[in-house]
């Protein structure tokens, strides 16, 4: 037993995150009235929810027809069915509120000239069940809109009396010995005092591990830090082999071109200065959805029609477009552009390449955000007194592809759709549940472990040896050899993570010991997602097997499950849910017309 002294805070509710998710959590939970704390690494604005370009998807028809069933059914074939239909449905269905919401809030949308929230379109968005026209749905402000949407999040939630923590690390979940989530133990940064959250209900919103690779657009804190805990107290994650590349990576710095700049009329091009979307998706072209592209345009460089001296990138053109539309609808990608690559979007290509992106997997909950912990009796039991939302989770809407613009929506629904939930199960009145001290001395020993760690190898050498693997070995395309090669490499990375080497013991500002921390949940997120990824014998969505190269409904249309203990990784899998919420049909359109079929565009 370690012996830290520390300071019990005592709330109906602790949020982990303070990203679009968690902060939206946060709000709706404070605006219940109840006692919310939202406990965060970074300062609330910085979370990479900040990054977020292009929009947020809404059916409003500001620009066109459209509808619910519309964008469900373009999100059901964007998961290449494997997400579960309920979510999608609540997805699509609570989108058109969750935005307005977001502009009753004070979120500064650009306009249309009739003063609606401005819409643009977005690759896989269409009309017509995808027979139609590509569809204006993803509402924008300008190309900052992760920014507007998290400083007006921010805001509400101060101004409901929601307490913020911020810059405090949460280390472990406490877990009762029955399976009850009671509170997380948090470890504050600038002045190294130790505090215990005690709490009704833990909401996990701790965003993706993009940084699991090598290059990412994600920021560096995208270290799946919910995914590590839960894997910790034996909980499993869910679908971790679907890993989205987003096409249009800046060629050797991995900075994000918002797929906004292809639905303003931006398209890529090959060495030949063919348009070759043409090619592989006649329908749609730049606007396919990102897997479709991410492929086409590997298979372009594959076949020697990359660009550049080595022929290993993309050309994204933008300078056929009016200057003031990119000014005012594209400033912040023009400036990347010019400060990443030097390029001057109104004269010149930018250099471009699939980077990793999004998590499509994560901790698997159901619609409510509740956590669940699958058993061969109940596929859907869920763990009491946790939640988890936004990119750290997986409720499963995005399946085995996220469409552009279908996370900022699924952050604001969800972390919703769990304020409303807890707004049921928690009860103000009700005293905490006794705290398991013997969970809170485990966390502690496993602090301490590494805090004293003193092997042979620096935690940063470690984390590229697992960011260098992953980024060869799961890859855009996969192969059975490669994928096997890839788990034997990882286990044996995950296996050194006992010989991790920490210099600075201090408890203050200590970056080393928390990145060692961060790398303790990297590491998990890593192995699942390969492991996972060699199992599937099929390809579907983000996971294109070279061996597999077709997808298999009849048995692969199901979840995968992880529970991950070191370098062990245990499989079991679980049906995908596909009754939706609404049987009868509405609004003359039928729900059953989402039966699976070929995927093209
Ligand atoms: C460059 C970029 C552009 C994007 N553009 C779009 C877009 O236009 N549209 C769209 O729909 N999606 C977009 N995405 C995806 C989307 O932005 C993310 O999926 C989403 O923002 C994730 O939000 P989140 O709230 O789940 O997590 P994040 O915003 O990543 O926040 C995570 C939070 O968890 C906290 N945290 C993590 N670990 C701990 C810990 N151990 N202790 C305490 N706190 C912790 C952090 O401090 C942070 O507050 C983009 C992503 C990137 C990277």
């Amino acid at each position: 037993m370690t012996a830290y002294e520390y300071e019990t805070h005592t709330y109906d509710v602790v949020v982990v995150g303070a990203g679009g998710a968690g902060l939206r959590a946060t709000l709706g939970m404070a605006e219940q009235g109840l006692r919310t704390a939202c406990v965060t690494k970074v300062f609330p604005t910085r979370s990479h929810t900040v990054a977020a370009q292009g929009g947020i998807a809404a059916s409003l028809s500001n620009m066109g027809p459209d509808n619910w069933q519309w964008h469900m059914y373009d999100t059901v074939k964007g998961s290449d069915w494997l997400g579960d239909t309920d979510a999608m449905e609540y997805l699509a269905r609570s989108a058109p509120k969750a935005v307005y919401e977001l502009e009753h809030y004070g979120v500064p949308f650009s306009r249309t000239e009739e003063g609606k929230i401005y819409q643009r379109p977005f690759g896989g968005h269409t009309t017509e069940f995808g027979e139609g026209p590509a569809v204006q749905r993803t509402c924008a402000a300008a190309d900052r809109t992760g920014h507007a949407i998290l400083h007006t999040l921010y805001g509400q939630s101060l101004k409901n009396n929601a307490e913020f923590y911020i810059e405090y690390f949460a280390i472990d979940l406490i877990m009762s010995d029955d399976g009850v989530c009671t509170g997380v133990l948090c470890w504050k940064l600038d002045d190294g005092t130790m505090h215990l959250f005690s709490a009704k209900m833990v909401v996990l919103a701790t965003g993706g591990y993009g940084r699991a690779y090598f290059s990412a657009t994600s920021a560096h804190t995208c270290t799946g830090d919910g995914g590590g805990m839960v894997a910790r107290a034996g909980l499993p994650l869910q679908d971790m082999e679907f890993v989205q590349f987003h096409p249009t990576g800046i060629y050797g710095s991995g900075c994000l071109i918002t797929e906004g700049a292809r639905g303003e009329g931006g398209y890529l091009t090959n060495s030949e200065g063919e348009r070759f979307m043409e090619r592989y998706a006649p329908q749609y072209k730049d606007l396919a959805p990102r897997d479709y592209v991410s492929r086409s345009m590997t298979m372009e460089i594959r076949e020697g029609r990359g660009v550049g001296e080595h022929g290993d990138h993309i050309h994204l053109n933008l300078s056929h477009l009016p200057k003031e539309a990119l000014a005012e609808r594209l400033p912040g990608i023009s400036e990347s552009a010019k400060i990443f690559a030097g390029v001057d979007v109104t004269k010149e290509p930018i250099p471009v390449l699939p980077t990793v992106h999004y998590n499509m997997g994560g901790i698997p909950t159901n619609y409510w955000g509740e956590v669940l912990n699958p058993t061969a009796e109940d596929p859907n039991a869920i763990v009491p007194g946790l939640m988890a939302v936004g990119e750290a989770g997986c409720a499963s809407v995005h399946g085995a592809n996220r469409l552009g613009s279908n996370s900022l929506i699924d952050l604001v629904v969800f972390g919703r759709a769990a304020a409303i939930k807890a707004g049921k199960v928690v009860d103000p009145e009700a005293a905490n549940p006794t705290v398991n001290l013997a969970a809170v001395d485990k966390a502690f020993d496993r602090f301490d472990a590494l805090r004293n760690a003193s092997g042979a190898i620096p935690t940063a050498e470690l984390r590229l040896e697992m960011q260098r693997t992953m980024q060869s070995d799961a890859a855009v395309f996969r192969a059975s050899d490669t994928l096997k090669e890839g788990v034997e490499k990882m286990t044996a990375i995950a296996g050194k993570m006992g010989d991790v080497k920490v210099t600075d013991r201090s408890l203050v500002w200590n970056s080393d010991l928390m990145e060692t921390l961060e790398l303790t949940n990297l590491m998990p997120n890593a192995l699942a997602t390969i492991v996972g990824a060699e199992a599937r014998h099929e390809s579907r969505g983000a996971h294109a097997h070279e061996d597999y190269a077709e997808r298999d409904d009849e048995n692969w249309r199901v979840h995968t499950i992880s529970r991950v203990d070191g370098e062990k990784v245990e499989l079991s899998y679980r049906p995908v849910i596909t009754d939706p919420l609404t049987s009868e049909a509405e609004g003359g359109i039928e729900l059953k017309r989402i039966a699976p079929k070929a995927r093209t565009f």
